[in-house]
């Protein structure tokens, strides 16, 4: 039991007494300052002394109390805080009131120090306290020596609270940066350990996660080993057991971790070739030396190195036989190890390895773990892509993303005139050639996308030496820098839709898993090609006539309402050509239906290339075809009408029965001069066509030539 506790309670009413002493005090002092008391050390008498006394005592109350609390966690009050400060510049006051103005600096500091040590509100209390006193005491004599203190006393305290803000933020500052520096070095740790590849990753958008985990691991890893050496250490008396681990580039070996009685282990890192260790990791086997005289080739400790007499090293092995450092054992006596200390060592190392294994093989998993789930995603979101557009998209950024490309391009075939034709879809990535690939379109030729179209299997088979000479696309196309390079077919079934082309600059980056990766994204890719392509042609078919390959009515109809309504929004001009093929039924009857579907087909390629491509061209029924042009004048309707006929009427059908000609009357309205809804539109051309027929056929005749009855042909 302590002397404190020992102590018996204060009497109920001692202990609000003591504890309003130092508000008292500085009262007390407070009053009697203002009443001209403490001016000098010849005056002082009983009060002063009884009053610097009790100020004593309150002080250490003050202090008692707040440091007490403070120890024992509670909260700090407000109160407590003012005291002790009230106390300590009543103190100050006092003494600049004995000794004279001269020492009135000390409240200044006395003023600083409150601010930087105690919460701002009470910093600006006591702040206000001491400018209370110093009105008492100097205000009666002097303004502005009042005024003089007041400035200083705000300007020292408020210095101090930027010092202090500055400071702190300096300090953070440094905390910072050293919590950085740590996770660098952590980093350096696990490239030595072979964790992460030597910044082959460092793109990944799981970047955070990864740091995270990188640090659990080392982490991990550094606890095991620490313990390994510990037991060796004590194990074997050892002066210095250490494990030193080769650098990613085989050629530094880097402390790792150590248990010495010296302080001169090498930290930094230093050859791997030479003295003892070099010898262990040439020779891949343990060495075992002792001299009384001191040994040679001590390289692990940096400068004096203590005079080692023996010396135990190790390699630590991995089961595939690489060797990823060496553990020494050393003595400054020249007590040889033995044996049974060899096989203790041999173990530390095996366990050494272990932990190292353990964290690679967890990383691995780990690593795999996300890949999948990018994998998935990926496949997830190219079994989304809707046009063959999305897909290509999305087939290059899983791919780049999934692998890491840095090249990468899909690539589509089709026959054009019985003959294939490869054509660059979409592509990303640098080789020089920039967006230009893109778009391209080549014949089937000796490279190697026509290649992997042909023969259905992916090319190259192995490994290119001269990649930049290759010919992927073309012989104009060259893709430079990439060190590795892949190219699947896009296999639907026994159908080869194109190529995806891998590319990247890394001669080791297409490993195994990435290409097995690829392959799979390949034939996800396929089948979404093939689908989007079979949704274009169920578009196709449901908007376009079969036999005509122009616009059906339906979709006429709708496309007619959306621009008769930007015609009307923007005040243009829109006209509208009707056509009939002239006595078609004849054509018919004396030919044979095939012949008229022949006809029509003809009629229509004439009507496709007269046009403009804004136009809209239809089959609007039966041998009647309609084209809506938008921003085209009556007299603009005109000219293109009289074209098209006269296009059609020099067309030549061969038949059985010899050549065949047909001509072609055609009715021209035009928005919003004679009407602006598409039934009177229609209706109006319509009439005009109706018109040609009546006046003899074989003629173009627009809305005012109807109207004003210009001349048109006797029937
Ligand atoms: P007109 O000069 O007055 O137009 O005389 P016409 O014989 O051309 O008369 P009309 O325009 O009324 O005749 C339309 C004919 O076109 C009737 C129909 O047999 C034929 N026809 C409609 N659609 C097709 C088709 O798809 N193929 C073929 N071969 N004939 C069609
Ligand atoms: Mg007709
Ligand atoms: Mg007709």
């Amino acid at each position: 039991m302590s002397a404190l506790s020992a102590l018996p309670p204060l009497p109920k009413l001692l202990r609000p007494t003591v504890r309003a002493v130092p508000a008292a005090v500085v009262l007390a002092a407070f009053v009697h300052l203002a009443r001209g008391g403490f001016r000098g050390l010849v005056n002082l008498g009983w009060l002063e002394a009884f009053i610097v006394l009790a100020l004593l005592a309150g002080l250490a109350v003050a202090a008692w109390r707040r440091f007490t609390r403070g120890a024992v966690g509670a909260p700090l009050y407000f109160r407590d805080d003012l005291e002790l400060g009230g106390c300590l510049i009543a103190s100050a006051f006092i003494v600049v009131a004995i000794a004279g103005g001269d020492l009135f600096p000390i409240v200044y500091l006395l003023m600083a120090c409150l601010v930087a040590f105690l919460p701002r509100n009470t910093g600006l209390s006591l702040l206000g306290v001491a400018l209370a006193f110093d009105a008492l005491i100097t205000l009666p004599i002097s303004l502005t020596s009042f005024a003089t203190h007041g400035l200083f006393l705000a300007l020292f305290a408020g210095l101090y609270h930027l010092v202090l803000a500055a400071r702190i933020a300096a300090a953070r500052h440094a905390e910072d940066a050293a919590v950085e520096k740590r996770i660098k070095e952590v980093e350096e740790r696990a490239r030595t350990f072979r964790l992460v590849s030597s910044g082959s990753h460092d793109n990944l958008p799981d970047e955070k996660d990864e740091g995270k985990w990188l640090l659990a691991s080392v982490k991990e890893v550094e606890g095991a080993v620490g313990a390994a050496l510990e037991i060796a250490e004590t194990a074997l008396h050892t002066h210095t057991c250490a494990a030193f681990l080769l650098a990613s580039d085989d050629k530094g070996l880097k402390l790792y971790d150590c248990r010495s009685l010296s302080e001169r282990v090498q930290r930094e890192r230093f050859s791997s070739g030479e003295g003892v260790l070099g010898g262990v990791l040439k020779r891949r086997a343990p060495v075992r030396m002792h001299s009384a005289q001191g040994l040679k080739g001590i390289t692990w400790y940096d400068g004096g190195a203590p005079s080692v007499r023996s010396v135990l090293a190790v390699p630590i092995i991995e089961g595939g036989g690489l060797v990823r450092g060496v553990l020494v054992a050393d003595r400054l006596e020249a007590k040889p190890f033995s044996d049974d200390d060899e096989k203790v060592l041999t173990t530390i190392a095996s366990e050494v390895l272990r932990a190292i294994e353990v964290e690679r093989v967890m990383s691995y998993i780990r690593k795999t773990r996300d890949e999948k789930d990018r994998f998935f995603r990926a496949i997830e979101e190219l079994n989304r892509a809707g046009s063959p557009e999305q897909v290509f998209l999305a087939v290059l950024e899983s791919a780049r993303q999934l692998a890491g490309l840095d090249f990468c391009a899909v690539t589509v075939v089709s026959e054009v005139e019985g003959k294939r034709v490869h054509k660059v879809a979409r592509m990303a990535g640098v080789t020089g050639q920039g967006k230009a690939l893109e778009g391209r379109t080549f014949p089937d030729n000796n490279g190697l996308v026509a290649n992997v179209v042909r023969y259905g299997a992916p090319l190259p088979g192995r490994d290119l030496k001269a990649m930049d000479r290759q010919v992927v696309f073309d012989e104009e196309t060259q893709l430079r820098g990439l060190g590795a390079l892949k190219i699947f077919p896009l296999t639907a079934g026994d159908r080869i839709l194109g190529t995806l082309v891998a590319g990247a600059r890394k001669k080791t980056a297409l490993s195994h898993d990435v290409l097995r990766m690829l392959e799979v994204i390949a034939i996800q890719a396929a089948q979404a090609v093939l689908r989007a392509q079979l949704y274009e042609a169920m578009e196709r078919m449901a908007t376009t006539d079969g036999m005509t390959g122009l616009l059906n009515n339906r979709t006429f109809q709708a496309r007619a309402d959306e621009l008769l309504a930007q015609t009307k929004r923007y005040g243009r001009k829109c006209s509208l050509l009707l056509t009939d093929v002239d006595h078609f039924k004849s054509v018919n009857d004396t030919y044979g239906h095939l012949t008229g579907d022949q006809v029509l087909k003809g009629v229509a390629r004439i009507l496709k290339e007269q046009a403009r491509d804004t136009d809209i061209v239809a089959r609007y029924g039966g041998e009647e075809f309609a084209i809506l042009m938008p921003e085209t004048e009556a007299e603009g309707a005109k000219v293109i009408a009289e074209r098209i006929r006269e296009a059609v009427k020099a067309e030549v059908f061969q038949t059985e029965l010899g050549p065949l000609k047909v001509t072609m009357s055609l009715g021209v309205a035009t928005a919003p001069d004679h009407g602006l809804e598409k039934l009177v539109l229609v209706e109006q051309a319509d009439q005009c066509l109706y018109h040609a027929k009546r006046h003899g056929r074989n003629q173009s005749v627009t809305v005012d030539e109807m109207r004003t009855g210009k001349k048109l042909k006797a029937v």
